[in-house]
């Protein structure tokens, strides 16, 4: 599978589609949005020693949503896909992920 890092840099607009880039951390440096051969969108850890796989992005992407609305209830109702980004970097500083993609830890802002 070839994977290719987006060399986009966009990092304000709304409508990006990787609504967490530049919040997801591994090995102290932000997860970068990749993309496969068949447009599966990842993010990829850029130290190259680093062994993790490549994270599916629209899985981890569901995760964390699903926990921002877990404790925002209404966000569900009134937060559209295009504004989600916004909304979540309103509240996450940064989310490390651990060994799995379930062990996830959320930097609060104050
Ligand atoms: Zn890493």
């Amino acid at each position: 599978m070839g994977i290719m890092v987006n060399p986009a840099h966009r990092d304000t607009t709304e409508s990006d589609l990787y609504i967490l880039r530049g919040l997801l951390r591994c090995c102290g440096a932000a997860l970068i949005p990749a993309c496969s051969d068949n447009h599966t969108r990842y993010y990829a850890c850029p130290e190259t020693e680093c062994d993790r796989d490549l994270v599916n992005a629209e899985e981890i992407e569901q995760q964390i949503w699903q926990r921002y609305v877990a404790l925002n209830a209404d966000a569900a109702d009134i937060v559209s896909r295009d504004q989600r980004r916004a909304a979540l970097l309103s509240v996450l500083s940064r989310i490390t992920v651990g060994t799995s993609l379930v062990d996830l830890d959320y930097g609060w802002r104050d």
